[in-house]
């Protein structure tokens, strides 16, 4: 499965679509209050097949087509599941219209024709930049719409995903992740923090202030909202792109990467850390997909492992604190910086593990660890 994902041209004709979310947000809100109802009244979950046979027969809609109802029914069956299994916190809730956001088409309902999507139901065609072709039989086709209120098309087919040539002979890298550089290799190479990051807030900081100065419900108010949208939008377009960049750089050098386990290491150390944790483990969502399409190992190594306080000798200073840069170790008098030391622990660390885990395993992935732990 690969989705592809398209802009659609805005025009006076997008605001059926508009009024088709309105109608989808309008069946889920009904379902919900449904469920809740009869739990109050029988203390019971009313099952998804029910609820569709209820929607197919007894709701009347003009513009949703069948299958896009039965799956905003899904949505909230999954929901309510998750909510089942206390995977979410809170049952679903009500959803007002302007934030619903998306509806879904499975087999039928559309005609795809080129660069041109018709709706056959309200009988509109609806153009899409056409920026590549897309491969395989369609799957499903969603509408989204973006909170600035501009519509993509979301087109899934059965296509299998390519897998990337390699350019690399095995070696590997261990990773440490930071705020002030972005990322610290094992080989000394560091990657700087995209600035624009850092330029933005500013502009962030200022549109938001001009927006609580505006008047609620007023024109203004909405325009300003946009404008906020907006540089968020782009803040997050120029984030992905860098990561999905340095992904790809990172897999056609190395067979093996190394990296911290950062879901724990927010909370270990100091809370500062917790904003960049955020947007690393992003990052590391994207590299794993990426690796896993060029066939490269990677490895998040132990969390509890103290990666940037431990020397080379095996010495621990515990002392050490977030401001210090670097430090000299007690027992062997070597100089550490601390994010190149943290970054080879880690590589020494992850090929350790990796050894011991794979002993049973193919014999070449060995042979790769023990020559690059030799070269440090
Ligand atoms: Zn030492």
């Amino acid at each position: 499965m690969i989705s592809y994902k398209y802009k659609l041209y805005t025009s006076k004709r997008t605001k059926h679509l508009d009024r088709i979310l309105r109608e989808a947000s309008y069946v889920w809100n009904h379902a919900l209050a449904l469920q809740k109802r009869y739990y109050r009244l029988f203390g019971k979950y009313i099952s998804k097949n029910v609820m569709q046979k209820h929607f197919a027969k007894r709701i009347s809609r003009n513009l949703l087509h069948s299958q896009s109802v039965q799956e905003i029914l899904e949505r909230l069956d999954t929901a309510f599941q998750r909510f089942f299994k206390r995977l979410a916190k809170r049952p679903p809730k009500f959803r007002r219209a302007k934030y619903f956001s998306s509806f879904v088409f499975k087999q039928g309902g559309f005609t795809l024709n080129g660069n041109v999507i018709t709706i056959n139901r309200i009988k509109k065609r609806f153009k899409f930049s056409y920026s590549r072709p897309y491969e395989g039989k369609v799957r499903r086709i969603i509408f989204k719409r973006s909170p600035l209120g501009e519509f993509y098309l979301i087109i899934i087919t059965d296509a299998n995903s390519k897998s990337y040539g390699k350019t690399h002979d095995g070696a590997s890298v261990g990773i440490d992740f930071g705020l002030k550089t972005y990322m610290v290799m094992s080989d000394g190479t560091a990657v700087r923090n995209p600035q624009y990051l850092k330029s933005d807030l500013g502009n962030v900081k200022r549109k938001s202030l001009n927006l609580s100065k505006t008047k609620r419900g007023s024109n203004n108010r909405e325009r300003r909202r946009m404008e906020l949208c907006r540089e968020f939008e782009s803040i997050t377009n120029r984030r992905n792109d860098f990561q999905w960049k340095l992904a790809h750089e990172l897999c056609r050098r190395y067979d093996y990467i190394f990296i911290e386990d950062l879901s724990l290491s927010g909370m270990t150390r100091l809370w500062g850390r917790k904003m960049s944790d955020l947007a690393h483990a992003e990052f590391v969502n994207k590299l794993e997909y990426i690796a896993s399409k060029y066939g490269v190992t990677v490895h998040k190594i132990d969390r509890f492992y103290p990666s940037s306080k431990t020397c080379e000798c095996g010495y621990v200073n515990k002392n050490l604190s977030l401001t210090d840069r670097e430090w000299i170790c007690p027992e062997c008098g070597k100089k550490n910086d601390r994010d190149l030391n943290a970054a080879q622990n880690i590589l020494r660390r992850g090929i350790s593990e990796l050894w011991s885990g794979c002993q049973t395993e193919s014999d070449s992935a060995i042979h790769a660890c023990t020559q690059e732990s030799n070269a440090l």
